[in-house]
């Protein structure tokens, strides 16, 4: 073979190699750039996995601290709960206990009361020995710059004291990690609550917050179980100082009721012992008016006269005490039959007739017709009305009205009102007007006489019959007078 054939084949190998070699040096490139693009990559995604890492350790840590706080506050609305449902002092400390020493998850824990006299009264107490607790207390109460801060309102910690306090705090209670808050109520601070743990379990603001909001509820609990206390221990002494009253009146009033029967007791002896010589003066008197010894001068029938009137008017007196004090003592012997009120009434009017034409009053009566006939001591019940009637006429000027009605209430009462239009009644006079001799003093009776009884008397044969009377009154207007009596229409 010629050597240019050769050398020709030669140069067309050597040409396909270089070709070839261009080309893997071109794949090699390719590769090596894919192979940055994937390192890139790789570190990419590194560093996405560390971030993930980093956020995953981040949400466990939140998630904790939720808990933690979901918990505490758990804890937290538990406890208020337990002891805003108690007015018991010992109660509401019996159910702090459980919390103070297992559900808030502090390692020591004290709650201490200030007494009267400033002295620390612990409690309740978790995780702290005898000792210990003797040891707080008795540095507590020397240390008054931390008390008047605490009375001040403020919270105490760890995290947030100051380091003066921090020192002091770490002093007394020995231990580092510590929320002291003080319990208020509305006299001041009554107490504090301690919470603390050791070294290596440090608190957070939470934990500040928390017990200075439970600490504020247990003071309103206790505010309102002291202030229970104190309403409770005084309607006891109220219920106490009733019951002395009580007794007191009661024994004042078997004193007046056994003072009452002796004086009705004593009017109705002397009443007794006057009438007789009483009617033996009248008849002298009769007999000697009569001439029945023999005539007498004009001048001495006249005196004679004057006698037997004042003699009439002082039989008349007391005969109505007499009837008082019987009535009074049940002693009066009530003679029932049946009476229509309506005649009544005329019968009264009737027998004042004159009085009233006198003073030409006008008259007026309504009885309701409905009113069956009752059972009444006839002669007593007429004087109830001769009385109310009589007064009316008394009291009312010339030409003034006296109305009486009578209606039949459901309750089968019936009530009677005397009304007039005259002088009427002072109010301070009301309250006594039926006290036995009792009279207003005014012009008409200055001038007209009157005993004071026939208001008492009428009062007490109303009450005889089971009914009761009242007054009401308007100065210058006029008078009612009002008594009720149950209808009895058997015997
Ligand atoms: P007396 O009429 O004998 O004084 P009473 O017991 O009947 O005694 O009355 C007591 C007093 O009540 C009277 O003195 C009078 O002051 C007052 N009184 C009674 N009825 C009336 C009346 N209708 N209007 C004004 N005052 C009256």
């Amino acid at each position: 073979m010629p050597t240019s054939i050769i050398i020709l084949i030669l140069i067309a190998a050597i040409a396909a190699l270089a070709f070839l070699l261009f080309k893997k040096t071109n794949e090699v490139k390719k590769f090596k750039g894919l192979l940055t693009k994937m390192k890139k990559a790789f570190n990419y995604l590194d560093d996405q996995a560390k971030m993930i890492v980093k956020t995953d350790v981040e949400i466990n840590r939140a998630q904790e601290f939720l808990d933690k706080r979901l918990s505490a506050l758990d804890t937290l609305q538990k406890t208020s709960r337990l002891i805003s449902t108690t007015l018991d002092e010992n109660e509401i400390f019996h159910r702090l206990k459980q919390a103070l020493t297992t559900d808030l998850g502090f390692e020591k824990g004290l709650i201490f009361i200030l007494d009267d006299k400033k002295n620390c009264n612990v409690r309740i107490a978790s995780g702290l020995s005898e000792e210990e607790i003797f040891y707080i207390t008795g540095r507590l109460e020397k240390e008054t710059d931390l008390l008047n801060a605490l009375k001040d309102g403020n919270t105490f910690s760890s995290p947030r004291s100051p380091f003066s306090i921090k020192e002091k705090i770490l002093q007394i209670f020995q231990i580092e990690h510590f929320v002291l808050s003080p319990v208020l109520a509305q006299s001041g601070m009554i107490g504090a609550v301690f919470v603390g743990n050791k070294s290596n379990i440090a608190l957070s603001d939470g934990d500040e917050e928390f017990i200075s909001i439970l600490a504020n509820q247990i003071g309103q609990a206790l505010e309102n179980a002291r202030l229970f206390d104190q309403v409770y221990s005084s309607s006891q002494l109220l219920e106490l100082k009733v019951q002395e009253r009580t007794r007191q009146l009661e024994s004042a009033l078997t004193e007046v009721k056994q003072i009452s029967k002796t004086k009705s007791e004593f009017i109705s002896a002397v009443s007794h012992e006057l009438r007789t010589p009483l009617t033996s003066i009248k008849g002298y008197a009769s007999i000697l008016i009569a001439g029945k010894l023999g005539n007498v001068p004009d001048a001495v029938k006249q005196r004679l006269e004057k006698i037997n009137i004042h003699s009439d008017n002082l039989v008349k007196l007391i005969n109505d005490l007499l009837d008082i004090s019987r009535i009074e003592s049940g002693k009066v012997e009530m003679t029932m039959e049946k009476c229509r009120l309506s005649e009544m009434i005329d019968n009264v009017h009737d027998l004042l007739t004159p009085q009233i034409k006198e003073k030409s009053i006008n008259w007026r009566m309504d009885v309701d017709p409905k009113i069956p006939d009752m059972f009444l001591d006839k002669q007593q019940a007429e004087r109830i009305f001769i009385n109310l009637i009589g007064n009316a006429i008394k009291f009312t000027p010339e030409n003034g009205t006296i109305s009486v009605k009578v209606i039949l209430q459901d309750n089968n009462m019936v009530k009677a009102e005397v009304t007039d239009t005259g002088i009427g009644i002072p109010k301070d006079a009301i309250t006594k007007l039926f006290d036995e001799f009792y009279r207003v003093e005014n012009e008409i009776n200055e001038n007209v006489k009157g005993t004071g009884l026939g208001l008492p008397l009428a009062k007490k044969i109303v009450e005889a019959h089971g009914g009761s009377m009242w007054v009401t009154s308007k100065v210058g207007e006029g008078t009612s007078f009002h008594f009720t009596i149950p209808v009895k229409t058997e015997q």
